[in-house]
């Protein structure tokens, strides 16, 4: 669509991307709105991957040095170029990703929110002061900079989750390697291009090639997750790539932090707040049209209420406005490709095939955006928990289960391997608390009265059980962009009897 190009070259201009230094033939970034080629950019070879990982080495060496409160300061002005241009970047993540306008300019909000975290992080990097059991010995701990932090992005959050791992990185005294999802590196080079605007306004304490942005497919991503100078990996997407850069890092001894694939649910309890409970589900099951990682898929809902919400919210999702992201009162915009579309169809077949009554699920056919794809999202009414719930499909499905017992539907909320995100809808003191508890819900995040999708930074974000529960953004997240070391020192006149040893020296 005309519009569209014009709308991209102005946001592209506003925040000082040259276009032209990208171009070339390798990757395609496609709109999900309207299926339209929005440019085509050059694949950084292997040799420019390494060139990249070379500089953000030497980058850290230097940044290193430089103390964590100017540290701060550098984040502190990359956020004002944020809110400065929050508007372009948002309408560029909804053109390149297909979110809502309103969600674009969200993870644009989550950006700017972890870079005020950072900056006052950047004068709490705190180690503790530990008792010594020796006389006149003080024991310590100091945290100190890893290195390079090689950052994996997937497509459906191109901008928030770099900001997540690099305002952490960058005030913890590390540089970081970007390597974002090949379906959208338009939002990638916008970033970059922000990030160097306050990098002139820093000053020269900040090293060229404290921020490196590589793109690529996956071959790039996994050249840097082989590449022995980078310590930590902090990789989101599927399942599929986290076991693989896993067993990467693994055979190196290097850290990740995974946040993969969620198969997150919500248990309706007899005494929920049902209105409040039907908004929750129909916001976090159709929010960004079911892509996000804490995308409600899975529905509990108690005997008693079944008869009450389920036909309340087929009501709703019959009138769910699907459309052109770009337009306000569009609430549900594109899947990302056709591969989502097929993904969805299969799922559904799948869950037919299992017993299941589907809802919804057809593809929907946008006025000017007829290459992309939109879809109704589906309810399905599952009798048991059955296999196709066992997955996550990256699309707007949620599947509905009938229980009658807390515990039952708890047992149902842990019985899947992802386990990112959950919540329950009670009033019952009793129900929340158990839900919270340490028999309750498995997952990372453990809701009530409120969806499971989304997250303030503040919290530590993340904490799939599959993955062994990688955090990123708040909370003590920051300790994983860091080592400790622990220093004793001795102030007495005499060693430790254990390390007195007469030598003759
Ligand atoms: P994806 O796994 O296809 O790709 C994600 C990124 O990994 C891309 O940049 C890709 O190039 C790279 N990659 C793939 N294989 C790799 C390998 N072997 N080595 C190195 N890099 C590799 O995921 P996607 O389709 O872009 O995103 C959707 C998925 O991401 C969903 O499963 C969703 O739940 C998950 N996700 C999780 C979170 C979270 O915080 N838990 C957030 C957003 C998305």
């Amino acid at each position: 669509m005309e519009t569209n190009q014009v709308t991209l070259a102005a946001q592209l201009s506003e925040m000082g991307v040259r276009l032209a230094d990208y171009e070339g033939k390798d990757i395609v970034s496609t709109s999900p709105v309207s299926g339209q080629v929005l440019a085509t950019l050059r694949a950084d070879s292997a040799d420019q991957v390494k060139a990249k990982i070379d500089r953000a080495h030497a980058a850290f060496l230097q940044w290193r040095n430089v103390p964590a409160p100017r540290r701060g300061e550098l984040v502190r002005l990359f956020g004002e170029e944020l809110r400065t241009h929050k508007e372009a970047l948002g309408k560029l993540v909804t053109l390149e990703a297909g979110k809502i306008l309103q969600e674009g300019l969200g993870e644009v909000q989550e950006m700017i929110d972890i870079c005020d975290f950072a900056v006052g992080l950047s004068r709490q990097l705190y180690g503790l002061t530990i008792a010594s059991e020796r006389p006149g010995h003080r024991m310590m701990e100091v945290w100190h900079p890893l290195g390079v932090v090689g950052v994996i992005s997937a497509f459906n959050f191109p901008v928030a989750v770099w900001a997540w791992n690099a305002a952490l990185a960058f005030v913890c005294g590390n540089s970081v390697t970007w390597k974002p999802s090949e379906k959208t590196p338009l939002t990638a080079v916008a970033v970059h291009a922000l990030f160097q605007k306050a990098l002139a306004r820093f000053g020269s304490d900040a090293p060229a090639g404290l921020a490196e942005l590589i793109i690529g497919d996956r071959e790039a991503g996994s050249q840097m997750v082989n590449d022995k100078r980078v310590p930590l990996v902090s990789a989101t997407g599927s399942t599929r790539m986290g076991r693989q850069v896993a067993q990467d890092c693994a055979i190196r001894l290097a850290k990740t932090i995974l946040e993969l694939g969620g198969n997150n649910a919500m248990i309706v309890a007899p005494s929920a707040d049902l209105e409040m409970a039907v908004r929750a589900i129909t916001f976090s099951a159709v929010g960004t049209a079911g892509q996000r990682c804490t995308t409600l898929r899975r529905l509990f809902v108690h005997d008693s209420v079944y008869d009450t919400v389920v036909p309340r919210l087929k009501k709703v999702y019959a009138g769910l406005p699907i459309g052109n992201p770009l337009q306000k009162t569009t609430l549900i915009g594109p899947l990302i490709d056709r591969a989502a579309f097929d993904g969805m169809q299969t799922a559904l077949a799948a869950a037919r095939a299992e017993q299941g009554q589907v809802f919804g699920g057809e593809r929907v056919i946008v006025a000017g955006c007829e290459d992309g794809y939109y879809v109704q999202p589906a309810l399905v009414e599952m009798p048991a928990q059955t296999n196709v719930m066992q997955h996550e499909t990256f699309a707007p499905i949620l599947y509905i289960v009938r229980y009658t017992d807390l515990q039952q539907a708890i047992a149902l909320n842990n019985g899947v391997p992802q386990g990112l995100s959950s919540s329950i809808f009670t009033t019952d003191v009793r129900e929340a608390e158990t839900f919270m508890s340490d028999s309750g819900s498995d997952c990372g995040i453990a809701n009530v009265n409120i969806g499971p999708s989304g997250a303030e930074i503040g919290g530590a974000f993340g904490g799939e059980k599959e993955t062994g529960g990688g955090r990123e953004s708040g909370s003590d997240a920051w300790k994983a962009y860091m080592r400790r070391s622990t220093n004793t020192i001795n102030y007495s006149h005499s060693l430790p009897l254990a390390q007195s040893i007469s030598f003759d020296i």
